[in-house]
């Protein structure tokens, strides 16, 4: 393992108040080489002027040259400020962010991380004292989900208001543009570390839940968009400098408007926002009769904030329970203000509860379309899982979720499988997750189970082995199992639009390593009719039933709103208008494949970054 020290901006360049514009990350991974690249991200310059590809930033033992006066102290070199416009500073900074990004969920010791590499044995033992991440978040490696190790990333792809991810090109790509305001300020998206935390985010939870990228509803698109904001906010949490200060002002207390609170600050005022893009301190929800906070269901970044805003309230709820907590500990109680002192350690440890839950739950989502509501189940679920003895944190989303109206009961949330007592039996764990066959012949053999119809295709998708930190770090091993197939229903009217579409759902089985036992279950298929249907195996009460229904059928009318709005604007494209000149797919196009007059719609993600940054 290598060590290098980079420097990374606290916060946007032009933003007032704060005390230094620059901080040291150490990074470690295999190997650093100039440009600057790593076995798993390369930054990739290239000239505005010429198309050239620029001269890479250079390293000098371990260490990015020009920017720190001393390797160990992290000091930064003095400067004017300027130099953060230079090719080289813009290519590093942009580097530092993204691995720091990546390591809120990278597990180090693992030999299947990224790069297929193995961690050395040279790794230094970790401190068991301080806060780690990326280890106990998934319990398993990153994985990309294109077929390359390196995450290319281009800090200056050409001048418009916009940055975005894209799969097919395995990049990140960030542009820049004038600012409204004062037409010789050039605004460098690269320069925004929320914006390049924002889009790693999004190849992360690619890497994690693939399926989210074709799913037909907005209400899919808009848990990206949102994780994509949370993550941006986990890496500010992590700017000493940055936390410090908002601590500092706010008495010890994450609740309020900040700068970590808001997403893209430069950019968005630069682009005509009052503030940053997005702001995670919000009441927005979806109860059509609140006319200053609800949103339009089915405009996937709208609806984002209602997600991203209930999540945040989440972190702040965990965040004042550990400070509380903390300052009755004798080290805090000494000090002057017992509680901002055990805030900033307290942030730390709320951050590695939160992961936990909010992304735990990605890898427990069912594939295909899925709500807020399918979302919420999952985060219940890996909480539950995990922390049986401590449901505070369940009953803060189930709160959080009724009050913003994206269910409309306390119960709706509770996982809606109680699966009794079942266990894989004499199918063995290890079987179950190497051998595709077995794994078919199980699903095949649990229809009733899974939810999976009679005499209809499905398909098994690779089985995860985790490892999981629980409660008081005990640890323990789950088979995550996931089953999907087609749902054919109605399009609405609309000129040239196939009568009948498919979507995607699906289930998602969780099996205890050891005993076979299952853990969880869930599913977003449509609820069948009638509660005799149902009860055998998986619905239970009838309240529950026919709200299942309702919320299946809402999701099914933001479809037809999100079609109909796409075909509106022309992004909803089909055969070979979807294809460029080049004969490969249009960035800005959702593509619909139609086979006997029934539609599928892939890359819907194109539409979150149509106008990611508007
Ligand atoms: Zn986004």
């Amino acid at each position: 393992m290598k060590e290098a020290l980079l420097p990374i901006l606290v916060q946007d360049p032009v933003l007032k108040n704060h005390k230094r514009i620059i901080e040291g990350y150490k990074a470690r991974r295999d190997f650093f080489l100039d440009g600057p690249l790593t076995d798993t991200v390369a930054i990739l310059d290239f000239d505005p002027v010429n198309g050239e590809l620029s001269k890479g930033a250079h390293f000098n033992k371990g260490k990015i040259v020009g920017w720190f006066e001393d390797d160990r102290k992290r000091k930064i070199r003095d400067f004017s400020g300027k130099e953060i416009y230079t090719p080289a500073f813009m290519q590093a900074s942009v580097f530092a962010t993204v691995l720091k990004t990546l390591d809120l969920f990278y597990k180090k010791k693992d030999p299947r991380d990224l790069s297929g590499k193995s961690a050395k044995s040279d790794e230094k033992p970790m401190n068991e004292n301080k806060v780690r991440y990326g280890e106990n978040c998934l319990g398993r490696p990153l994985t990309w989900a294109f077929n390359a190790s390196q995450l290319l990333v281009i800090p200056r792809a050409g001048e418009m208001a916009n940055a975005y991810y894209q799969r097919d090109s395995h990049s990140l790509q960030f542009f820049y543009f004038p600012s409204e305001k004062r037409p010789d300020k050039i605004i460098f998206a690269c320069l925004s570390r929320d914006i390049v935390a924002h889009e790693t985010g999004h190849a992360i939870i690619d890497g994690i839940a693939p399926h989210l990228m074709d799913a037909a509803s907005p209400q899919s698109l808009a848990i990206h968009e949102a994780l994509a904001d949370i993550i941006a906010m986990l890496v500010a949490f992590t700017s000493r400098e940055l936390t410090s200060q908002v601590l500092d002002r706010q008495n010890g207390s994450i609740k309020d408007v900040s700068a970590i609170s808001t997403i893209a600050e430069e950019f968005g005022q630069a682009c005509g926002h009052r503030d940053g893009l997005r702001n995670l301190v919000n009441q927005k929800n979806l109860n059509p009769a609140d006319k200053v906070n609800g949103v339009r269901r089915a405009e996937p970044h709208e609806l984002s904030e209602v997600l991203s805003g209930a999540l945040y309230k989440l972190m702040v709820n965990i965040h004042e329970q550990l400070t509380d907590e903390l300052k009755e500990q004798p080290q805090y109680q000494k000090r002057k203000k017992p509680r901002y002192s055990a805030s900033g350690f307290a942030l730390q440890k709320a951050i590695n509860r939160f992961v936990r839950m909010t992304f735990r739950a990605l890898d427990y989502l069912p594939v295909g379309c899925v709500s807020f509501a399918d979302y919420g189940r999952a985060m219940i679920a890996a909480d539950k899982i995990a922390y049986p003895n401590d449901p505070k944190m369940r009953g803060w989303i189930r709160e959080e979720f009724q009050k913003r109206s994206i269910i409309t009961n306390i119960g709706d949330l509770a996982p809606i499988v109680k699966p009794r007592r079942h266990s894989l039996g004499k199918v063995k764990t290890a079987e179950l997750h190497a051998s595709d066959w077995v794994a078919y012949e199980y699903a095949n053999a649990h229809r009733g189970l899974l939810g999976i119809p009679a005499r209809i295709p499905f398909q098994v998708h690779p089985r995860l082995d985790v490892t999981k930190q629980y409660e008081g770090d005990r640890s323990a091993r789950e088979c995550i199992f996931k089953v999907s197939w087609e749902q054919e229903e109605a399009n609405p009217s609309y000129p040239n639009l196939p009568t009948r579409r498919k979507v995607t759902v699906g289930s998602t089985a969780v099996f205890d390593w050891e005993s076979g036992r299952l853990l969880t279950l869930l599913t977003n298929a449509r609820p069948p009719e009638k509660l005799a249907d149902a009860r055998r195996e998986i619905y239970f009460t009838r309240e529950i039933h026919e709200n299942r229904k309702k919320e299946y059928d809402a999701q099914e009318l933001d479809r037809d709103i999100f079609i109909r709005e796409l075909m509106e604007q022309g992004a909803l494209r089909f055969g070979a208008q979807a294809l460029g000149p080049d004969g490969k797919p249009l960035p800005s196009v959702i593509r619909g494949e139609v086979v006997k007059d029934v539609m599928k719609l892939q890359n819907t993600f194109n539409y979150l970054h149509i106008a990611e940054v508007e």
